[in-house]
């Protein structure tokens, strides 16, 4: 199988209920934040996020975040849900994802790992042999932008090399 594809795809991290997390035998996720949780940099998830954390509580499914995203953005975020958190990540390196299985305390095959890139995301968590579950992200737009950003940086940063010689 391929290391950039999930073992399941979803549209929305809620979409996943009590009954899909016992049939696939999970007890444990680490979780993306931005684009999963919600749409980037927000401070908040919206609320069929927030009654979703609480159903995983209430089945005592274990829950972290793993971010890529900076301390600065991650830490209050996770602190307003209570979660555990690894930051500034560098998923698809696997690092984070051992830190974040070391924390959980649970056996790898019962942790799925979720999020919405396949470069980042899912490619670690297959690296580590955790289950892989793709969601939509939240703000397609968002995403596009972002996107097109890293290309506009890109292309400053090799003609600011140029100049510089
Ligand atoms: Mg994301």
């Amino acid at each position: 199988m391929s290391l950039f594809y999930p073992d399941m795809a979803l549209k929305r991290v809620y979409d996943m209920d009590c009954e899909f997390l016992e049939k696939h035998d999970i007890k444990a996720l680490i979780l993306d934040v931005d684009n999963t949780l919600t749409t980037h940099n927000n401070p908040l998830p919206d609320e069929l996020v927030l009654k979703w954390l609480d159903m995983c509580r209430q089945n005592g499914i274990k829950l972290i975040i793993l971010s890529n995203n900076t301390y600065k953005r991650v830490k209050p975020f996770a602190d307003s849900l209570g979660l555990d958190f690894v930051s500034d990540a560098l998923k698809p390196k696997r690092t984070g994802y051992e830190r974040a299985v070391q924390k959980l305390d649970t056996a790898k095959e019962n942790i799925a790992v979720v999020g919405d890139q396949l470069l980042t995301d899912i490619m670690g968590g297959n690296r580590c042999g955790l289950k892989t579950i793709l969601v939509e992200p939240f703000d397609l737009k968002e995403n596009v932008f972002i996107l097109l950003k890293r290309q506009i940086e890109k292309l400053i940063m090799l003609s600011y090399k140029k100049r510089r010689g």
